[in-house]
């Protein structure tokens, strides 16, 4: 298989340029932030006219506003999708997507490593509307396509995952959902439209904790999905309804921080690939887990779907937990935080971040060891992270 096309325009022109182009306000070059709760009409007609989707316009910003549509329209084209909607959180994008698309009866595909709070949906929230899901090993792909063979409604993943980066081929799984007859949704969050686009890879949809890397500042949370109009209509309905709609001062941020996506991707690729073969080498350090280093397991397919492999890698401290509990706060140069996909370098261990929802016998369950770190790279000076980890360590 070769790697996904890269578009007629750069990615990195469409970061800066695409989706920006609505009516402008007086003639200003930046998207405005429309705090308006409701758009008025002189003319009822007019008025009714968009109201029934008829004309070009907004009503009422639980339902669109044009700050956020803004923002919707720069993922869509940088996921090279067809439609795009947001959301007030990776999860709302998450639940809202799940809920629209499940009815009683239907039976969910997915991995054990999903997102800690996606696992709640599938093990808590979903089965109260007589939806299961079936979790399957991430490394196991034959137990996922005998899973999806059985019949299912949706498969849902997530790659690479979240704390200890495995990666599942999503064209694979997306060609055996599909002659199954089921959608197929792909968290994109860790990888972002400029490593990975699970669009052209197959799946039919793609989500994204906008909180993480796309923003990229740690000051807006938001979420979004993205993929053909008549899904997409589906989930926009619910979520009109149930009301999770993205904020338009969390949409101007989140626009602006798009503009260096493709800056901040390539430098955090970079540094993360030099951190983990530095810390590889490191007596004091007892497993790396980086998709990019040549003997992690799935080191080929990523290499095969993927343009870069991420900001986010994982380590085992040697002593354990009571070895993590010594060796973060001697790092200067990270927050200890339970976001990932900053500007600054963000490290904590799972059972203060992704899997923080999880008790510590679920987390053992879910294979994810107590004495792990994820560090996830800023845009530093990489040189400067490998002397603080040094020091630390
Ligand atoms: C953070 C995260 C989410 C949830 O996003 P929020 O914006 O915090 O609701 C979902 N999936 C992944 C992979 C994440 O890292």
């Amino acid at each position: 298989m070769t790697k996904p096309p890269i578009p007629q325009e750069s990615l990195d022109t469409i970061a800066v340029w695409g989706g920006e182009d609505g009516p402008a306000f007086e003639g200003a070059t930046q998207v405005p932030v429309v705090h308006s709760v409701a758009f008025g009409y002189a003319d009822v007609d007019e008025w009714q006219a968009v109201a029934l989707g008829r004309s070009r316009g907004h009503i009422y910003s639980r339902n669109t506003n044009p700050t956020v549509a803004a923002f919707e329209r720069k993922v869509m084209v940088l996921e090279h999708a067809e439609a795009a909607t947001s959301f007030a959180t990776g999860m709302a994008a998450i639940s809202n997507t799940l809920f629209a698309l499940l009815a009683p009866g239907d039976r969910v595909v997915s991995i054990k490593d999903s997102y800690g709070g996606t696992s709640k949906l599938f093990t808590e929230f979903l089965p109260r509307i007589d939806v299961q899901a079936t979790l399957c090993d991430t490394d196991d792909h034959d137990a996922i396509e005998r899973a999806v063979a059985a019949g299912c409604a949706m498969l849902y993943l997530e790659t690479p995952t979240n704390p200890t980066l495995k990666v599942v081929d999503i064209a694979r799984l997306s060609a055996a959902a599909h002659r199954a007859g089921s959608l197929v949704v792909v968290d994109n969050t860790f990888a972002t439209p400029i490593n990975q686009n699970p669009l052209a890879l197959g799946a039919d949809l793609v989500v994204h904790s906008a909180t993480k890397f796309l923003g990229g500042h740690a000051d807006a949370l938001g979420g979004v999905l993205c993929g053909p109009a008549e899904l997409v209509r589906r989930v926009y309905h619910y979520r009109e309804i149930t009301g999770a709609a993205l904020h338009p001062a969390s949409a101007y941020l989140l626009l602006r921080g798009l503009k260096t996506l493709h800056l901040r991707i390539r430098q955090q690729n970079a540094s993360a690939q030099r951190i983990a073969e530095y810390l590889s080498r490191h007596p004091k350090v007892g497993a790396v887990f980086y998709p990019g280093l040549p003997g992690h397991p799935h080191h080929a397919v990523a290499a095969r779907q993927m343009r870069g492999f991420g900001g986010v890698l994982s380590f085992m401290l040697a002593g354990g937990f009571g070895e993590v509990r010594a060796f973060l706060p001697r790092l200067r140069r990270a927050h200890r935080a339970a976001n990932l996909g900053s500007v600054e370098t963000v490290v904590g261990p799972p059972a203060t971040t992704s899997h923080v929802e999880n008790t510590a016998a679920e987390r053992a369950a879910l294979g994810i060891p107590e004495g792990l770190v994820r560090y996830s790279v800023g845009i530093e000076d990489p040189d400067d992270l490998i002397a603080d980890l040094a020091q630390a360590l």
